[in-house]
């Protein structure tokens, strides 16, 4: 790849030299001597580096080892919100819309670099701003904005889901506590209930297949009785909280889909405590995690 090419990537995701470091690995005194063209012949590893921090896509040719590496990499860097993301490589696409994900600054959140040319910040509608800023001076918006503020600065890195979950369940003033679970996470879901009865809640649960209407009734192909006859209905998950009048409900891993219309039929303020994930024990983000390396086919064409 021509250093041209490289520069250009650098100037497009809005990198700074510091930031392009730390992506590549190569110390900050060599990139700068290399990109102000003190170094004219910089070594191929190093070149190598600084192409796989700039075009992410290029770490699915590494060796497994190295693949491994970089998808760490990565995942940290997502986490601390400084780096760039695998969702990168759509750059060498011409129809798509470059959004967040794409950014390779955040400057919204650390101010101490540049925007993108498609920074969503330098080209917001202030009128849309203005109107979602205006939704926080509702009296129960505003409560539970300032009580999840409180709550992650308050146990930052201390308190486990569950936990954070009782502190705001009390800031925000619920008593009754909806619990909407699946079926197969009712044993689970008993010991949130156990938990929430000792912090001197009020909760009550209703599982998924209550009711018990059939699948096919509501038109689903009959290839779906094959793993249980009987229909999820979330919807009747939230009208029966909602008829209990709960101020809170909290979601035990309800399946893709059906949590989507819990959330849309609740009236109360839900959060979800258990993310269903079949295969990885309930612990979605790991397919995110192995996606350069067990689970590549996520990526693959
Ligand atoms: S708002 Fe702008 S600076 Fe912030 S992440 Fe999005 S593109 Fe980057």
């Amino acid at each position: 790849m021509k250093w041209e090419d490289m520069k250009n990537r650098k100037r497009e995701l809005g990198y700074s030299n510091a930031q392009l470091s730390e992506l590549s690995g190569v110390p900050l005194g060599t990139l700068n001597k290399i990109l102000s063209g003190d170094t004219k012949a910089p070594r191929y590893a190093t070149l190598q580096a600084i192409e796989k921090a700039l075009f992410p896509e290029k770490r699915n040719e590494a060796p497994p080892r190295q693949a491994a590496d970089a998808g760490r990499i990565s995942e940290g860097k997502a986490t601390y919100g400084k780096g760039p993301t695998e969702s990168m490589t759509i750059h060498d696409k011409k129809d798509v819309t470059l959004s967040c994900v794409d950014c390779g600054t955040q400057n919204c959140l650390f101010q101490n670099s540049t925007y993108p040319d498609f920074c969503l910040s330098t080209h917001l509608d202030q009128d849309l701003l203005a109107e979602a800023m205006k939704e926080y001076e509702k009296p129960e918006i505003k409560k539970i904005a300032l009580s999840a503020a409180e709550v992650e600065a308050d146990n930052y890195c201390k308190m486990t889901r569950i936990e954070e979950t009782i502190e705001f369940a009390k800031k925000i003033g619920a008593k009754k506590i909806g619990v909407a679970t699946c079926a197969g996470l009712v044993k689970e879901s008993r010991m949130v209930v156990r938990i929430l009865r000792k912090r001197g809640f009020e909760p009550i649960s209703i599982a998924c297949k209550c009711g018990t209407q059939k699948k096919v009734d509501i038109g689903a192909p009959e290839r779906c009785e094959a793993v249980g006859v009987y229909m999820c209905n979330p919807i009747l998950q939230a009208k029966y909280l909602n008829s209990q009048h709960t101020d809170l409900n909290i979601l035990v891993g309800l399946c893709v889909g059906h949590d989507s219309m819990f959330y849309k039929y609740a009236d109360a303020p839900v959060t979800t405590l258990i993310a269903k994930d079949r295969v990885l024990g309930h612990n979605p983000v790991a397919a995110l995690y192995q996606a350069e390396q067990y689970y590549h086919r996520l990526l693959d064409d």
